[in-house]
Formats: structure tokens, C-alpha cells, sequence
């Protein structure tokens, strides 16, 4: 009997993002392929398509946290995952929620900018998230540009570990918008750094950020430590990138809702 079955809930607190490709569609997605449950709470809504972003809407942080409550009132989460939050006061509200939760793993994407260069972030931003998030992050998942943003610093290794003084248990660097044939991830965590490569594949994407922070969070809620989950979540964005499909005018988007490698590719 359906009702039976039972699957850990990942609670999602990010935007939304009509044109499907990243944003809570990304999260959803990407979270009941691993056959984990999402649960969203709505931060922004967003006007975009698959090229760039128009305009952000922050949700009042009132009601993010009621959303989020509902949530955790109703049932038991195995994993947070954070992405679009848009502004300090939506991360200060946020950290004082997960505060009351010490002991829900957190995956926080820390979104700033789109692909198609978009801002989505205000001005406060940052420093919000390096005082009150970074913290309570069981694993930061930034892209180059991000971990830059946030460290203040060149070197991607000695931004992950600036972004590990601050606070963030473990950092996964992702390395898609740097140069090379290659595209190297770094994970930097108390267990020591590891680098994963990849082969490049012809982009751009669009929402691939989204789909692995998710993905991510959805192996932790499964109970998989944060290396066997970060391999993983590597593992699945690889397929769904292989399989992208490009319905717009803009960027390729990842192809997350097919399961088996023989779906992909
Ligand atoms: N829109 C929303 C709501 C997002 O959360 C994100 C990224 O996390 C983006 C847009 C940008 O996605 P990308 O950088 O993959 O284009």
C-alpha cells in the first residue's frame, strides 16, 4: 500500500524559477530522483527564461518561516537544503529557524548571480551569509565565482578553506565555469580535500548549481556521509547533464527526472 512506503523528507527553502531549469523545480526534481521527498518552502519568485533573469521578488521572511514550519511541524526531515535566499533579512530569519534544529544536516547553495549573469542576490547578501549561515552549513556547495565572492580570496583551494574558517563543516567547490578540457570539484572537509574531474560537457546549463546542492541533500537525508554523498551527487548531475535538453532560447537544462544510466545519455 502506497501509504507505506516511506521516504525522508528534504525540506527546500529556494525560489522559484518559471522556466523550469533551476530554482525548487531543480530541487524537486533532482531530490525524488535520488528517492528521497522534497518539501518546498518558497523564498523569491523570479522572472526568467532559459537565458537570463529579469527580476526577483523577495517573499516576505515571515512567511518563508512559516512555510518552513509547517514543514518541520508536520513531518520528519532528514536534510535542509538551502538555495535562492536572496536577502540578509530572509538569511537572518533562516538561521534562526535552523538554530531550533541543531541537529538536521544543512546543504547550502549560496546563490548569487545566474549563468546568464542575472543578479539575484541583494547587496547584503554576503555578509549575511558568511555571519549567520556559513556556520550552521553542513556542506556549502559555491561555484568558483561564489567561493570567490564569499572568501574574498583567488585560489579555489584557499577559498575553500576560508569558507571552512568561517564556519562551513565541509565545502564543495564546483569548478564547471573555470577553464580547462576538465572540469575539477573540490571537497574540502575536516577529513582532509578531494578532488574530482570530469570531462566537460558542451554547456551552458542552466540550473546544474541547483541540481546538485539537491541532489546532495537528498543522499544526507538517505544517511550517506558527506564524501559517499558528494561522489554521488557528482555522479547523477554528470548523467543529467549528458542528457540535457535545451527548450528555450537560452541555456541547455538538466535532464534530472530520469533515474537509471540507461535513461541518460
Ligand atoms: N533562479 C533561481 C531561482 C536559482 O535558484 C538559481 C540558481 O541557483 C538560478 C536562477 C540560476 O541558475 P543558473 O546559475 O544555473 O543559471
Amino acid at each position: 500500500m502506497t501509504r507505506a512506503l516511506s521516504f525522508p523528507t528534504v525540506l527546500v527553502l529556494s525560489g522559484h524559477d518559471p522556466s523550469g531549469g533551476a530554482g525548487q523545480q531543480a530541487d524537486i526534481e533532482a531530490i525524488a530522483a535520488q528517492g528521497a521527498h522534497a518539501a518546498v518552502a518558497i523564498t523569491c519568485l523570479t522572472v526568467q527564461d532559459t537565458a537570463d533573469v529579469r527580476r526577483v521578488e523577495a517573499v516576505a521572511p515571515a512567511l518563508i518561516i512559516d512555510q518552513a514550519e509547517a514543514v518541520l511541524a508536520d513531518q520528519a526531515v532528514a536534510a535542509i537544503k538551502l538555495g535562492l535566499l536572496g536577502t540578509g533579512a530572509i538569511v537572518t530569519a533562516v538561521a534562526a529557524l535552523l538554530a531550533r534544529y541543531p541537529a538536521i544536516p544543512v546543504v547550502t547553495d549560496p546563490v548569487l548571480v545566474a549563468t546568464g549573469g542575472g543578479r539575484l542576490a541583494a547587496d547584503d547578501l554576503i555578509p549575511a551569509l558568511r555571519a549567520a549561515l556559513l556556520p550552521r552549513t553542513t556542506v556549502l556547495t559555491p561555484n568558483a565565482p561564489e567561493a570567490r565572492a564569499l572568501a574574498g580570496v583567488d585560489d579555489l583551494a584557499a577559498c575553500a578553506e576560508a569558507l571552512r574558517v568561517l564556519g562551513a563543516r565541509h565545502v564543495l567547490v564546483t569548478g564547471g565555469d573555470e577553464p580547462g578540457a576538465q572540469v575539477q570539484n573540490r571537497l574540502h572537509g575536516p577529513e582532509g580535500q578531494r578532488v574530482f574531474t570530469w570531462p566537460r560537457l558542451p554547456g551552458p546549463f542552466h540550473g546544474s548549481g541547483c541540481t546538485l546542492a539537491a541532489a546532495m541533500a537528498a543522499r544526507l537525508a538517505l544517511g550517506e556521509p558527506v564524501a559517499l554523498a558528494a561522489e554521488r551527487a557528482q555522479e547523477y548531475v554528470a548523467r543529467t547533464l549528458a542528457a540535457a535538453f535545451r527548450p528555450g532560447c537560452g541555456a541547455a537544462i538538466p535532464r534530472r527526472w530520469l533515474r537509471d544510466a540507461a535513461d541518460h545519455g
